[in-house]
């Protein structure tokens, strides 16, 4: 029998990149972040080097043009969003004021929208941005740069991630799958499974990261057993070499999604595959899918 979610709430399927008339800052309510999660987009061109067929962001037909991010209207936003947290009044806003009283916290400024953040030359500038409008705003909350791990081993990055090392910042990096074919499956780009790892390898041995694994049934079938050994046989490689995991995250498809044919993987399944990485000793938790595409 699959473990109940602890709280839930509708505002998990609810991660609209939509606020106000904001074009960067927008808050939900996260089941990984166990609270608000202040998203920040870097990405408002929706250019990612992955295609993962879960995603929610719409890229249309046409070829998108690249858009850089205005750092003063992102600055302004998250000031006032942050502002609007630090007062409280976040909680008496719709649809925030539904929201059960302990997830009414912030657990963190999260790295995420419409694509690839690490691929944004605002990254730099955009973390110290938040870090300084934290201390402003005097809240205690984690920096999370959500990432599929493509581009971890380029030296311009480096900064950033030591930048985030020293401002509560933490990596969470997407993992999908151990095996070739299930990760082209599922993410459908170019890049190697290999590069992946490797790249993940390279973060963890500089500090603890989290891994981030969506799982789901794809035109009915679920990852195969032997799919799932081989994502926790890549697990067991990454700390033998030396990766600190401080969390993977087992999730599920949590909100409508644009391709047909999906759906979430069953709490009892994502279950399975935590208490197999327990076995290794590896940490793990399970986010299961909300009431609404109850199984
Ligand atoms: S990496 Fe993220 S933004 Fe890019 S396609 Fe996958 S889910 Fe969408």
């Amino acid at each position: 029998m699959s473990q109940q979610q602890p709280i839930t709430t509708p505002l998990f399927s609810q991660h609209s990149r939509s606020w106000q008339q904001n074009r960067y800052v927008y808050p939900v309510i996260s089941r990984r972040s166990k609270g608000l999660s202040i998203g920040v987009n870097l990405n408002p061109d929706r250019i990612c080097n992955f295609d993962c067929v879960y995603c929610c962001v719409d890229r249309g037909q046409g070829k998108l043009r690249r858009e850089n991010v205005d750092l003063k209207v992102l600055q302004d936003e998250l000031d006032g969003m942050l502002a609007t947290v630090a007062s409280g009044d976040i909680w008496q806003t719709p649809p925030f004021d539904t929201t059960p009283q302990p997830l009414r916290r912030l657990n963190d400024v999260a790295f995420s929208g419409d694509g690839e953040p690490t691929a944004s030359p605002a990254l730099l500038a955009s973390s110290e941005l938040v870090a300084n409008l934290l201390v402003k705003h005097r809240l205690d909350a984690k920096i999370v740069l959500i990432t599929n791990a493509t581009l971890l081993d380029r030296s311009s990055l480096q900064p950033v991630l030591a930048f985030l090392d020293d401002h509560n910042g933490e990596i969470w990096a997407k993992l999908d799958a151990g095996d070739e074919e299930l990760y082209r499956q599922i993410v459908r780009t170019q890049i190697p499974l290999q590069r992946i790892l490797e790249n993940i390898l390279l973060a963890g041995q500089a500090r603890p990261i989290v891994i981030q694994s969506m799982f789901l049934k794809l035109n009915g079938a679920a990852p195969s057993a032997q799919q799932i050994d081989q994502y926790a046989a890549r697990l067991r490689e990454l700390v033998a070499a030396g990766c600190r995991l401080r969390l993977v995250q087992v999730y599920t498809i949590a909100r409508p999604v644009h391709e047909a044919g999906l759906e979430p993987l069953p709490g009892e399944q994502l279950d399975t595959i935590v208490a197999q990485l327990h076995r290794d000793g590896i940490p793990a938790e399970a986010y299961y899918a909300p009431a609404k595409y109850a199984l």
